[in-house]
């Protein structure tokens, strides 16, 4: 048999944890023929949680399980790491300002960055979940100064999912019939949902549905669809979190299929004008293990605004990490 892959997931015993683990472990993130081992990296305060959560994934008697281990220290979590899933974040509270968020965050996403250097394994792949999640990203990234940048990364692939369930709902078809489709920017309200190359069953998105839907209701619905679920369900979204942080690795070390783009967070090359560095959403392929932006797009006015505006975000937030001293 194939030897387990170590997946580093932090985080766990949190809501969306509690969701994905389950999936890991039957299979879903890397395939149906790859054995997985498990690393769950918690707090102190919520390591018997973690320790629970790891009985009942005992109790699921999966065939592709290894085993389960948990831990409060993050070296020792990420040692021999082939996928970590940084789930784990300071959440904002009330009363916080920006800064301190940042600060927190920094605080957890700089040593993880560092335990990643010191001991993941050479093929590490990282997806950052856990939010302010692109400039996490880039934390843990600057402090992994020996693993290639491309290997860190953060997740829109929710947002992407979104995009797609709405189109889906409005055209009255299956999400299967649409492609092209592509998340700009943040993970945050000032994302970017594209439609100007989407297809539907072959045919333009753009030209299928009125201007004033996308730019009013679309476009703000995706964007804002986090606060919407907080407000029916009475909790933060978490199996779909989930869901889309089991698609986003699968496409990573799978591969995307011929004829689509999914979306993802990648470290900026420079590619449509978005400074690099940045930790910032894009149209992206995958093949061999690695992303790839989608290149030659044409990006009309109404796009250049909106991309300009998320990354001008981004761009704030690592300064103020910058001026932090946490990159
Ligand atoms: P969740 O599992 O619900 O969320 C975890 C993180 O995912 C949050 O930062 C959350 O951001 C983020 N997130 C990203 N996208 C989404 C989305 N679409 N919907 C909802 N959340 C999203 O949080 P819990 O509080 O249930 O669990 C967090 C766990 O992490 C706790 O068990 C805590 O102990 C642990 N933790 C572990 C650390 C570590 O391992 N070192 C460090 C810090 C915390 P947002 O808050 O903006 O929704």
């Amino acid at each position: 048999a194939e030897t387990p892959v170590n997946v580093t997931v932090t985080g766990a015993a949190g809501q969306i944890g509690y969701a994905l683990l389950f999936r890991i472990a039957s299979g879903q993130l890397l395939g149906a023929q790859t054995p997985v081992r498990l690393r769950l990296l918690e707090i102190p305060a919520a390591v018997r949680a973690a320790e629970g959560t790891a009985l009942e994934l005992q109790d699921g008697a999966f065939p592709l399980l290894s085993g389960v281990d948990v831990f409060d220290n993050p070296k020792a979590a990420f040692d021999g790491a082939n996928v970590a899933l940084l789930v784990g974040a300071r959440p904002r509270t009330k009363g916080m300002e920006r800064g301190d968020l940042l600060e927190a965050n920094g605080g957890i996403f700089k040593p993880q960055g560092e335990a990643i250097n010191a001991g993941a394994a050479a093929d590490i792949k990282v997806l950052v979940v856990g939010n302010p999640a692109n400039t996490n990203a880039l934390i843990a990234q600057s402090h992994a100064p020996d693993v290639p940048a491309d290997r860190f990364t953060a997740m829109t692939r929710l947002d992407h999912n979104r995009a797609l369930a709405q189109l889906a709902g409005k055209l009255g078809v299956s999400v299967s019939a649409l492609k092209k489709v592509t998340i700009w920017g943040n993970h945050s309200a000032t994302q970017y949902p594209d439609v100007s190359h989407a297809l539907v069953e072959g045919r333009s998105v753009a030209e299928a549905v009125d201007r004033g839907w996308l730019v009013d209701e679309f476009i703000p619905r995706v964007a804002k669809r986090g606060a919407e679920i907080i407000e029916v369900r009475g909790a933060s979204s978490a199996a779909s979190a989930a869901s889309a942080a089991i698609d986003h690795v699968y496409d990573w070390v799978n591969g995307t299929p011929e004829g689509d783009w999914t979306s993802a967070a990648i470290v900026s090359d420079g590619s449509y004008g978005v400074p690099a560095g940045l930790v910032s959403s894009f149209p992206v392929t995958s093949a061999g293990g690695k992303w790839e932006i989608v290149q030659g797009l044409e990006v009309d006015e109404f796009s250049r605004g909106r991309i300009d505006a998320s990354v001008a975000e981004l761009t704030e937030e690592r300064d103020a990490v910058q001026r932090l001293g946490l990159i």
